[in-house]
């Protein structure tokens, strides 16, 4: 078998593989990346179909932030431009959120009176400057020890379905809180790339190139090499048949699930398996609608639908991403139990009820192109924020084999394009203490 050596093997091109790569590739490492699809990205990247440029995940980047960062310290391009202010509608009335006092404004148009605003808002900043709630309490049920007003607890669930995927009777309140201050505050603005994801995702690997590195798409890992309990390396299999790479350290970005078969279980402790076992992943569904028009002049999050949470239209910003005169609005909804039993149909038929009910022009102008459901191996999260949640590390029990991506989150930072690039930051800050460049 041909052999190969590198200080580093990151197996998977998601963007916890690609920012650690090109972190570690700017240091010096020689890194290779290993990825089994025949493009780069994971679940942010871009497929054409049709001639319209539709996202495998991400669909909004950050302005701001630590995924921004890495792009900045490694000199990589950061193509993206910024959407205008989304817009919130309850049952098809606006609400105004204003640039400053926003919270409190935005209170006052959903709560009976003050003595009720005044409530929740000091509970809240005792939750953000004093002491988050527990992990043991849901973010519906800390709500109702402060409010039973329908409006408030509806606004709260949608926040909290669009930043954690779990509802609010499944997230756990102290998680909503420290995605609220830690992962929301970072984010900025939404932005779009004009050239997808992808494009992204490809300028990461540029560096990754220049610097002494490799980004080879179309190269499976079959099998983690183990010797003496630390990571060795891997053997991979690619256009040219089969590769044996030999690597002082293993980063895997595939999901701790998937770490563990690569592997083999006999090399975990019963705890990290047991911790494996506990992940609960989550579940989107995308509607993506193209049309002549736009149906909204910006981005737009629904309060009281079924389903639906909201309608973006990146081609406002970067009509690039679609044939010449076309819109396209991706619609996002998930089931209001993530861990209870659902129904893919009636999901669907749920989803385009509402938009039928809270889209104007969908009936007469949307026509459907494509409906996408995320979960199972490619899910909207690897794992939640549940109510009794610990996050996994992102250090295994094998040496020098490490975790990167949403699976391995921390606290206040579980997933999206910010959770997965702290989890790249952590594990290479902990590689550049333990191990000088070599290969
Ligand atoms: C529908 C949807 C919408 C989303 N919207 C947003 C959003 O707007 N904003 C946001 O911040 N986040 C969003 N997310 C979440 C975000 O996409 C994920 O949290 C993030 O992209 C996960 O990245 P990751 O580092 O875990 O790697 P992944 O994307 O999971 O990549 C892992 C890679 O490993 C590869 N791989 C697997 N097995 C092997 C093997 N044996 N050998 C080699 N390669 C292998 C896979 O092909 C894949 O490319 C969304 C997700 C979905 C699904």
């Amino acid at each position: 078998m041909r052999k190969e050596k590198y200080d580093v093997l990151v197996i998977g091109s998601g963007i916890g593989g690609m920012c650690s790569a090109a972190l570690l590739a700017n240091k010096g490492y020689k890194v290779l990346v290993a990825e089994k699809l025949p493009l780069i990205g994971g679940r942010c990247s871009t497929v054409d179909y049709k001639g319209f440029k539709i996202p495998t995940g991400v669909l909004g980047v950050p302005s701001g932030g630590p995924f921004r960062e890495v792009f900045e310290e490694v000199g990589a391009e950061y193509d993206a431009c910024p959407s205008p202010q989304g817009r919130y509608l309850i049952n098809g009335k606006e609400l105004n959120v204003p640039d400053k006092g926003g919270f409190r404004a935005v209170l006052s148009q959903l709560c009976e009176d003050d003595a009720e605003i005044d409530r929740v808002l000091s509970a809240m900043r005792r939750a953000d400057k004093w002491e988050g709630p527990s992990n043991e309490i849901s973010l519906k049920d800390w709500l109702l020890q402060h409010t039973t007003n329908e409006n408030l607890l509806g606004f709260f669930n949608n926040l909290c379905a669009m930043y954690a995927i779990t509802e609010d009777h499944e997230t756990s309140a102290k998680d909503f809180f420290l995605i609220r201050k830690l992962m929301i505050r970072s984010y900025g603005q939404v932005h779009f790339a004009p050239k997808g994801n992808i494009a992204l995702m490809e300028s990461l690997a540029k560096v990754i190139k220049s610097k002494n590195g490799d980004v080879r798409a179309g190269c499976r890992v079959r099998q983690i090499k183990v010797s003496d309990g630390m990571a060795a390396g891997a053997v991979i299999e690619g256009s040219q048949g089969e590769l044996e790479i030999a690597a002082k350290v293993v980063i895997s970005n595939v999901g701790p699930k998937a770490t563990v078969a690569l592997t083999g279980k006999d090399n975990f402790d019963e705890g990290h398996l047991r911790e494996v076992d506990s992940m609960r992943p989550t579940l989107q569904m995308w509607v993506t609608t193209i049309s002549d028009r736009p149906f909204f002049e910006t981005q737009v999050s629904f309060l009281g639908t079924r389903r639906v949470l909201n309608c973006i239209n990146p081609t406002l910003v970067c009509p690039e991403l679609a044939p010449s005169g076309k819109h396209m609005h991706h619609s996002i909804s998930g089931p209001h139990s993530q861990f209870g039993s659902w129904n893919l149909q009636e999901e669907i038929d749920l989803h385009i009820q509402d938009l039928k009910d809270n889209v104007p022009g969908f009936e007469e102008h949307g026509e459907v192109l494509h409906v996408g459901c995320y979960w199972g191996e490619w899910p909207t999260t690897r794992n939640s924020p549940y109510v009794g949640y610990t996050p996994l590390s992102q250090k295994t029990p094998v040496e020098n084999l490490y975790n990167v991506g949403d699976g391995v989150g921390p606290r206040g930072w579980p997933s999206g394009t910010s959770g997965c690039a702290v989890t790249a930051r952590i594990v290479v800050e902990d590689i550049e203490k333990r191990l000088e460049p070599e290969a």
